[in-house]
């Protein structure tokens, strides 16, 4: 009977026209009206989209204070019905939410923090702070995890209905800035049960790709020196100075750069200097970032700097620990699911800007000193494919690289930045709370509701996104974490700086229940441009 079944199976097969697929392997007849009832459903979300885009928006939390965010975000999940769970892998701002049971386990993900110094108000081309020298989203992370709610509860809405099987995971990505949340996720199980995660990261298109992107991956490491305190004039012969050893160690790196890779990116930051100049200072910390394109590199570049604090070390007499902060592995995206989100992309298409978008776009990259003054994007990228003859010279880092090693993973890139700015700047705060922003979510959200909806219920797409994942992306090579199973997550980052900024910045705080959007509480006239 069961070879029968075969043979039956085998020759339907060879009786199918060439090209056409069999039929078990069809889109289910519901799939078509259930994409147009979630993107009907995005649509009319549109006012809970801009009021989530702008409260997360004038939250401007950097990475691990991202409390008020976390509040919101979690209160809007569980109003709609997701089962939230808090302070996960040890992160107090982390949180999963759930809907559903059972397989498939589809995980939206995007990050939530902002950037220092970039206070910024919304629809104005040029520097403007709200607070001067406060944080703010000058990356456009507030954008990212409205997307994913709206999409999440577009498709909720059908699954309830239908009685769809499936879970649909909601998680953020925490102190992205600092690269110090998802190796902690993968480490501790946070995604055990999950069979393709959706990443969401903002953009000036509407995008996504597979294979290996360009940039870097990188680890993050403070040293810390100690030596011994004295009177700087009176008997600086018996102090031993730490801030002396990161000098040292800075300028020892600065002369090693000429002959690293050209692929590597190595910055870092003094966060303890010392206390005032006539006390020799005991303790100094350096924290570096380095970057390089694959693991074996990164860990050479983190083996240099331990060589080199050790140096700094015995040149000053001091001694030298370190810790990690923060790490990111080189990205890897996945042909199935990427290509399958793709189709959904040129369904979608770009979001019609209007006239006052494209006036802010182009006034902005004028006031940039931007060669070229294109406006916003009209035009759809392609699908982004990995290119073998292009040398990856390098670039950022996002730990959404850990994940795609660990369970297949695409990122989409929505439309909801303008093109040609600098980055982590408050020209990237500019757009993150205005009409550009708010359509850039609505689009966005349609390809991630269109694409879970693909998940859920043609199975073989998962199958083949594991396929891929276990015998192409992971043949050769396997992810070598560089936590090790009891390094913490970096909790006490950007502390200071809020505790410094926060009351001033809660009198900015969104207010929807008053205003229509964050523009109108600000009382800026859309868009401001230079006179
Ligand atoms: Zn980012």
């Amino acid at each position: 009977m069961k070879l029968l079944k075969h043979l039956f199976v085998v020759v339907m097969l060879l009786t199918l026209p060439t090209g056409a697929l069999p039929a078990f392997a069809q889109p289910p007849a519901k799939l078509a009206g259930y994409k147009t009832e979630a993107v009907k459903g995005v649509d009319e979300m549109a006012k809970l989209a801009q009021e989530m885009v702008d409260s997360v928006f004038s939250f401007g939390e950097l990475g691990m204070q991202e409390v008020e965010t976390s509040k919101y975000l979690t209160a809007q999940l569980e109003k709609y019905g997701f089962k939230v769970q808090r302070g996960v892998a040890g992160i107090p701002t982390a949180w999963v939410a759930t809907y559903g049971s059972g397989k498939p386990v589809i995980a939206l993900g995007s990050d939530i923090d902002g950037i220092p110094q970039a206070s910024q108000k919304p629809g104005v081309a040029y520097p403007d702070p709200i607070i001067a020298g406060a944080p703010g989203h000058g990356e456009g992370h507030n954008t990212g995890m409205p997307l994913n709610i709206v999409a999440a509860i577009a498709v909720k809405k059908i699954m309830e209905r239908d009685k769809l099987p499936g879970t649909i995971m909601l998680w953020p990505g925490v102190a992205e800035e600092q690269l110090a949340s998802k190796a902690w996720y993968v480490r501790d199980g946070v995604f055990k049960d999950v069979d393709v995660v959706l990443f969401t990261h903002v953009g000036n298109n509407l995008g996504v790709s597979w294979g290996e992107g360009g940039g870097n991956g990188m680890v993050s490491v403070e040293y810390t020196f100690e030596g011994e305190t004295a009177h700087s004039a009176g008997a600086p012969w018996r102090g031993r100075s730490a801030l002396d050893a990161v000098e040292l160690m800075s300028i020892g790196w600065q002369y090693r750069r000429e002959h690293l890779r050209l692929s590597q990116r190595s910055h870092s930051v003094i966060t303890n200097g010392g206390d005032q100049p006539n006390v020799v200072p005991r303790n100094a910390s350096i924290w570096f970032y380095f970057r390089e394109t694959d693991q074996p590199h990164i860990k050479e570049l983190w083996d240099i700097g331990d060589k080199m604090a050790q140096g700094a070390a015995l040149m000053t007499n001091t001694t030298v620990t370190s810790r990690i902060l923060g790490t990111a592995y080189p990205q890897h995206m996945n042909k199935t699911v990427a290509e399958t989100m793709y189709e959904n992309i040129k369904t979608v298409g770009l979001p019609t800007w209007s006239e006052a978008d494209q006036a802010l776009a182009k006034a902005l990259q004028k006031e940039l000193g931007n060669e070229r003054i294109e406006g916003l994007a009209v035009k759809l990228g392609n699908l982004g494919v990995p290119n073998p003859d292009r040398e990856n010279t390098g670039g950022g880092s996002d730990d959404i690289g850990d994940v795609s090693w660990n369970y297949p993973t695409v990122t989409l890139r929505f439309p909801s930045n303008i093109p040609g700015l600098p980055g982590h700047n408050w020209s990237s705060a500019i757009a993150s709370a205005t009409p550009i922003a708010h359509k850039g979510v609505v689009a966005g959200a349609k390809v991630q509701a269109m694409t879970v909806l693909d998940l859920l219920t043609r199975p073989e797409l998962v199958t083949q996104a594991w396929d891929y994942f276990k015998n192409v992306q992971t043949k050769d090579v396997k992810y070598v974490p560089f936590l090790k199973s009891d390094t913490p997550p970096p909790t006490h980052l950007n502390e200071n700086i809020l505790a410094k900024y926060r009351e001033q910045m809660k009198k900015f705080y969104y207010d929807p229940t008053k205003f229509g959007t964050y523009l109108e509480q600000l009382g800026i006239k859309y868009p401001t441009i230079r006179q």
